[in-house]
């Protein structure tokens, strides 16, 4: 039995975005982003609400096909197409978007262009080794963005209120986390489909009122009992999964646990703090723009070189979680994940299932022949 039942996490979202809708008409501001590179701290310490734009489906892949060129990715397809379609896109006043792929460079240009939503691009260097000259230059395009969200709200970020605001997403991250851990366990009562649905739920909530809803799922993993039925214990990676692709984690999960993930829809968003004031500038302190500029540009993707850090993650997590098999799902066309599929296999000695698909909803059971197929193997 789900922990949060499917209709109560819609109404918690739905209200949500009825507030927001509310908030706009007193004059607040939106600002959607799409991955975990968005400096989120800084959008709200500038007293914007910051979303993260995460939704996929066939619908609004075939909505957005129109704007974009024929091999963009689905994701990026779909991000067009729920501008025309979701309520909650249609509510972005900005769009904050970092260059961690070819298409993530050029979405935001088409959002521009056909819906007339500003976007804040932030230049991420490629190379990831965190030389002083790459931070320093990452840090002056925080210090660009800060500027451009006060232009925004009208509100400058003031110190005190960028501390704070850290250590709100802090807390988030600590408690998603917390939630995450729990899948430690033999036979783990959250599912990687409440996991997915808990992060999404807390990206639009904010910090305040997902943690809440953090503590109230922890007392109900708490309260209940042991099942203790032991099941094959798997790892998600891939492209960027989206709410539109559960379907895909209750599948896998009829017959077997995931227990953690690498995706940047999932653990590589929480893990890792912010350092927070109080710290020597050797001990990972300063100021907190130069806080923010060394938290973000340590995070790990496949898009960066070298990507070690990536395979390093992924080996800790499959060693922490015990992990003993792999679902890989990337979507057609996504070449910075789908090269990397068999030097990851290699890495972690795990037997793999990679899924290469678009949001396309008629090929459902030639996937769950596959999912079958790969679970009998483990
Ligand atoms: S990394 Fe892949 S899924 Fe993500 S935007 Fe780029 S091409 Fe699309």
């Amino acid at each position: 039995m789900e922990l949060i039942p499917r209709a109560t996490l819609d109404q918690i979202r739905h209200e949500r975005v009825e507030e927001i809708v509310a908030a706009r008409k007193q004059g607040a501001k939106v600002v959607g982003y799409f991955c975990i590179y968005a400096p989120v701290e800084l959008v709200q310490a500038a007293g914007a609400i910051p979303v993260r734009l995460m939704r996929g489906g066939q619908a609004a892949e075939e909505a957005g096909e129109k704007y974009l060129r024929a091999d963009a990715c689905s994701f990026c397809n779909s991000c067009m197409g729920n501008f025309e379609r979701d309520q909650m896109y249609r509510q972005v006043d900005a769009v904050l978007s970092v260059n961690t792929c070819d298409m993530m460079r050029r979405l935001p240009e088409s959002i521009e262009q056909h819906f007339g939503i500003p976007v804040f691009q932030l230049y991420m260097p490629r190379t990831s080794e965190p030389l002083p000259h790459r931070v320093a230059e990452f840090r002056r395009q925080l210090d660009g963005l800060a500027g451009e969200l006060a232009t925004l709200t009208g509100s400058a970020i003031g110190t005190e209120q960028l501390e704070s605001e850290i250590a709100a997403f802090n807390r988030l991250r600590g408690m998603l986390r917390q939630a995450s851990d729990t899948r430690r366990m033999s036979a783990p009562l959250l599912s990687g489909g409440t996991m997915l649905d808990l992060a999404a739920t807390a990206w639009l909530l904010g910090p305040v009122k997902a943690v809440s809803l953090i503590e109230e799922v922890l007392r109900i993993v708490a309260a209940r009992p042991r099942q203790g039925t032991r099941r094959p214990r798997l790892m998600l990676g891939g492209s960027m999964l989206t709410e539109d692709d559960r379907w895909l984690l209750d599948m896998v999960e009829e017959k077997a646990d995931i227990v953690t993930d690498i995706l940047c829809t999932g653990t590589r968003w929480f893990e890792g703090t912010v350092p927070e004031r109080g710290l020597s500038p050797e001990a990972g302190g300063g100021s907190p723009m130069d806080r923010l500029a060394r938290f973000y540009f340590g995070r790990p993707c496949m898009h960066r070189r070298p990507n070690s850090a990536m395979y390093e993650y992924a080996q800790r997590f499959v060693r922490e979680f015990r992990v003993e098999g792999l679902v890989y799902k990337t979507l057609l066309y996504c070449d910075p994940w789908s090269f990397e599929v068999r030097r990851l296999q290699e890495a972690l000695g795990l037997p793999v299932l990679h899924l290469d698909t678009d949001y396309s909803t008629e090929n459902r059971e030639q996937v769950r022949t596959r999912v079958e197929a790969f679970l009998e193997t483990l």
